[in-house]
């Protein structure tokens, strides 16, 4: 049959030009991808190689890992050669260990210029290197150690500054004939960040990282990089994007996946419809959607699984969506594409629900 359309998205992407992390394209021929960052000493080789393995699997597409010593450096070959998604040294101070990244085989090298003294006389050397070994790079410049003559001329960390930051630092690299970099200018506050992302993409093709930096602890962190991200990816802006919270890098690859596929930036997969409840909910919702939550995450098919309270909007919901129940009387009525399948009690709505997408997500496989 005819292939489904593509669906909407709220506007066209931005032109960029195209670089390659390793494997993976980033610019506007390329889908949005997810980044996050180890957390482990990258000298604990096993450790890291363990937390990339854990990202892969959650839908990371490129993983950053630090490398603030000589020690650090020297475990990146082995880490960048077994890592499965492209891996991204992430050097501040030392232009040494940009050196020694590309050297590993690092798919990428992130520098900030701010925290790398006398930045522009290694930057021939640092094109050079990068154009040797396919190596790009990511600009990233980071409200918190902004230039010290950029500083002073704006007082704070303003949009003005970071893309004044950010040009001037991407004509560096330019002069020496190296466009294989994109640009990150993040700041803590979404408001800041968002202007001056819609400030930078004005002024050149390049591909743009996303990020809130310092975005806080998961609750927070997730609202400050969705409000972000929405404005900006809504508008067409951002190529890559990495989730900055004060928790396990896998929240950050989940919540960066879903910000992508709520915008419809990268396909949905398990949706679940679930009412707030209210006064007329003749079931505990709230337990019922986390454990049906619970029961079928990573299913890798698209599925949406409503869980209705009661039977108000409960048929109509679940008519909608792939699967759902709607509660009553201490029942639940199973709906499979709009038919009602079934009636159990309401001890065993979430198996049956359960149930039920393994067998969708089995003929899906099968068809
Ligand atoms: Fe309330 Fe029923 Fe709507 Fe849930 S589905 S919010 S219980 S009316």
């Amino acid at each position: 049959g005819m292939p489904a359309a593509p669906p909407p998205v709220l506007a066209p992407r931005r032109k960029t030009r195209q670089i390659k992390v390793g494997s993976v394209g980033v610019g506007s021929d390329s889908p949005i991808s997810v980044q996050s960052m180890t957390t482990t000493p990258t000298t604990d080789i096993n450790a890291t190689l363990q937390q990339i393995a854990e990202l892969t699997a959650s839908g990371c597409d490129i993983v950053r890992v630090a490398c603030p010593s000589a020690d650090d450096a020297e475990a990146l070959p082995i880490i960048a050669r077994k890592s499965q998604i492209p891996v991204i040294a992430d050097i501040h101070f030392q232009p040494k260990y940009v050196f020694a990244a590309i050297e590993a085989g690092c798919a990428a090298v992130r520098v900030n210029p701010g925290n790398i003294r006398k930045f522009d006389d290694q930057v021939k050397e640092i094109a050079a290197a990068a154009r040797d070994h396919g190596t790009s790079i990511r600009i990233g410049v980071n409200a918190g150690s902004l230039e010290p003559g950029i500083l002073k001329k704006y007082g704070k960390a303003t949009p003005e500054a970071l893309v004044e930051s950010a040009v001037w630092e991407a004509s560096l690299f330019e002069e020496h004939g190296f466009h294989d970099f994109k640009i990150s200018v993040k700041h803590n506050d979404p408001v800041i960040m968002v202007a001056a992302y819609e400030m930078l993409a004005e002024k050149g093709d390049w591909p743009l990282h996303l990020g809130v930096t310092e975005a806080g602890p998961a609750f927070q962190g997730t609202i400050k990089s969705a409000t972000a991200f929405g404005a900006l990816l809504s508008r067409g802006i951002g190529d890559t994007i990495r989730v900055s919270l004060s928790a396990p890098p896998v929240e950050e690859i989940k919540v960066g996946n879903q910000i992508l596929q709520s915008l419809n930036l990268r396909p949905r997969k398990l949706e679940i419809v679930s009412c707030p409840s209210c006064g007329r909910a003749q079931v505990d919702v709230y337990t019922l959607a986390e454990q049906v939550t619970a029961g079928l995450e990573g299913m890798e098919i698209p599925l949406r699984v409503a869980v209705m309270g009661c039977v108000v909007n409960g048929p109509g919901e679940a008519r909608e969506a792939d699967l759902g129940v709607a509660s009553g009387n201490g029942k639940g009525q199973i709906f499979v594409k709009g038919e009602v399948i079934k009636t159990v009690p309401e001890s065993q709505i979430v198996e049956t629900l359960i149930e039920e997408a393994m067998r969708i997500a089995e003929e899906m496989g099968e068809a």
